[in-house]
């Protein structure tokens, strides 16, 4: 039930939002399991046979996940998007169907809520996603809600639990990329380069999740709340011992000549990059290295070097070993 402009309520039939579904209401679906998308009083699909489904769910709230200071609304669609198709890349999944729930302020014209629902579709096209429901209300600040289905075979699922002995640890891509972004931003909101739409429009790893569909064994993480955080996630849920060393992590040339304090923090504790860190057999590494190559950045950093009671990360930088703790605070 929609309220966007109290004056349209007519006959009982909320016209503004009729019209409104009916302009983001897909011509057509891109998957054939969507049996009823959009328009009746709940979605159905028909999840292929064999896999498993696999759910995640993201909520962005205005001024708290974004600020229209350095983003456009198509810019938020994107990225909210991208946040929830990244934690199903982290679990192994492809994705299938997407469901929005917004609360919207009455100020807002169907035009921008199209923009905000065209940023989310330049990523459904992509990887074939289909918009299959929602929800809308009215509020006083701008809240996004995005449900994702995806699929997965229950033998290919890349639980952060599955880290054993020996495992070598990867990370795709570079990190602290969208952090060193939205610090650009603050200092010019017009800036446009390599590292603000890494802020912007991250990049779900769905082509590492595709690419590695033949590896038997991987544990997975998405870079939500930064390295430190999601390896520790890892260690515990695996009950293992992770030791990373500084120097094999993947930092842009471009940032290499940040203050050393300012740039751990950028790599080792701020989130949103939505890279994946996992961990895999170094008979499966090698693998991963070949089916990866010429295609997407993956860098060995570190390894599982036993499995324990007590799960712990530790960082090894210039010769001293010390523990990585979530928050990327480290002490010997
Ligand atoms: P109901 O009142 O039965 O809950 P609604 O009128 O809220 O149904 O929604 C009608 C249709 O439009 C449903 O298929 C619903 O999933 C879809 N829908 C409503 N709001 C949104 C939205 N913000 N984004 C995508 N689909 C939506
Ligand atoms: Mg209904």
């Amino acid at each position: 039930m929609l309220l966007l402009k109290k004056d349209l309520f007519i006959g009982g039939v909320v016209l503004k939002e009729f019209e409104f579904i009916e302009k983001i209401k897909p011509s057509y679906y891109r998957n054939s399991s969507v049996i009823k998308g959009i328009g009746d009083d709940a979605a159905v699909v028909k999840p292929p046979n064999g896999y498993e489904l696999v759910i995640a769910s993201d909520t962005m709230v205005e001024n708290v996940h974004f600020s229209f200071e350095y983003m456009q609304l198509r810019d938020i669609g994107f990225r909210v998007l991208a946040a929830n198709l990244s934690d199903l890349a982290a679990m192994g999944a492809t994705p299938l169907y997407y469901a929005v729930n917004i609360a919207v302020p009455s100020t807002y014209s169907d035009e921008q809520l199209i923009d905000l629902y065209l940023g989310m579709d330049e990523l459904a096209k992509k990887y074939k996603v289909d918009l299959i429901g929602g929800d809308t209300v009215s509020a006083n600040e701008l809240v996004i809600t995005i449900s994702v289905f995806g699929k997965v075979l229950p033998n290919k699922k890349r639980l952060r639990s599955y880290a054993i002995t020996n495992d070598i640890v990867f990370v795709t891509g570079n990190l602290g990329e969208a952090a060193y972004g939205y610090d650009l931003l603050k200092s010019d909101v017009l800036l446009e380069n390599h590292f603000t739409d890494r802020h912007k429009r991250p990049t779900p790893r769905i082509d590492f999740t595709e690419l590695t569909d033949s590896i038997s064994r991987m544990s997975l993480n998405d870079v939500s709340d930064g390295l430190a955080s999601e390896l520790n996630e890892i260690a515990e849920a695996s009950n293992a011992v992770i030791e990373i060393n500084w120097d094999d992590l993947p930092v842009h040339s471009k940032m290499a000549s940040i203050d050393t304090e300012q740039l751990k923090k950028y790599v080792l504790s701020s989130g949103e990059d939505f890279e994946l860190v996992g961990t895999c057999s170094p008979k499966e590494w090698d693998l991963i290295k070949e089916k990866t190559s010429n295609k997407l950045q993956v860098t060995p950093i570190g390894k599982v070097t036993e499995e324990s009671n007590t799960p712990e990360v530790f960082l090894t930088i210039k010769n001293s070993r010390t523990i990585l703790h979530k928050s990327g605070y480290s002490h010997g």
